[in-house]
This record gives structure tokens, C-alpha cells and sequence, in this order.
């Protein structure tokens, strides 16, 4: 399952973040979905309910937001957002693109509780 190497991918990133930070609890996890990823919103959660059982992460909440494609013409190679049909160049009509984001997944921030003597951000 795609999504599931997906959130093993980013509660590796978590982790770190994790350590370096003395997390001693995550209320709340954020992630950033392109709109063209392709994953499945409800695939990712059971995923990362799967994998918050216990630890830090234990109880955490999942939130997922969607951030815009954008696209390079390959005619006339403008770079424009593509987030919504059709697709094509605004510039010069052409179908004839790349999608250069709006494929990833990433952790865009955390609700974490803090060990005192590190502060807080
Ligand atoms: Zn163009």
C-alpha cells in the first residue's frame, strides 16, 4: 500500500524531529498533500492510526491539507498553478506539460508538548 510507505516515510522525519527537540508528546500532526499525489486521505489516516498506538505519538490527531499543482509548459515553458481542468498553458494554449509539484506529501508542522528546559516554538 502506497500510503502506508508514505507515513512510514514521514513518521521517520517525525521522529527525528522527535529527538532533536525532546518531544514528550504529539497532540497533532499536519501534513501538506499535493493535489495530484494521488494518495487517499482515509488510507493515510488508518496508516498513521496504525502507527501512533503508543510512544509519543500515542493519541496524536491527523490533519491533512491540500496545496496547489503547478505545471511548466513544454512549448513555451511557463510555469503556472494547475490546480484545477483543464490543464493546459495559460500562456499559449498548449497541452503540452509537465506537473512539477503537487505529487509530494510532507510534514508541514506538529502540535508537540515539549520537554521545559528546551523551550517551545
Ligand atoms: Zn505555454
Amino acid at each position: 500500500m502506497h500510503e502506508l510507505a508514505l507515513m512510514q516515510d514521514l513518521m521517520a522525519c517525525a521522529g527525528e524531529i522527535i529527538l532533536q527537540r525532546h518531544v514528550t508528546k504529539v497532540n497533532r500532526v499536519f501534513l501538506s498533500v499535493g493535489r495530484f499525489s494521488n494518495v487517499l486521505p482515509d488510507a493515510l489516516q488508518l496508516a498513521f492510526e496504525s502507527m501512533t498506538q503508543d510512544g509519543v505519538m500515542k493519541g496524536a490527531e491527523l490533519e491533512i491539507g491540500y496545496f496547489p499543482a503547478s505545471a511548466r509548459c513544454g512549448a513555451c515553458g511557463r510555469e503556472y498553478a494547475a490546480d484545477g481542468f483543464p490543464l493546459g498553458c495559460p500562456g499559449c494554449g498548449s497541452d503540452d506539460f509537465m506537473i512539477i509539484s503537487g505529487e509530494e506529501v510532507y510534514l508541514q508542522r506538529m502540535e508537540c508538548e515539549v520537554d521545559d528546559q528546551d523551550g517551545q516554538d
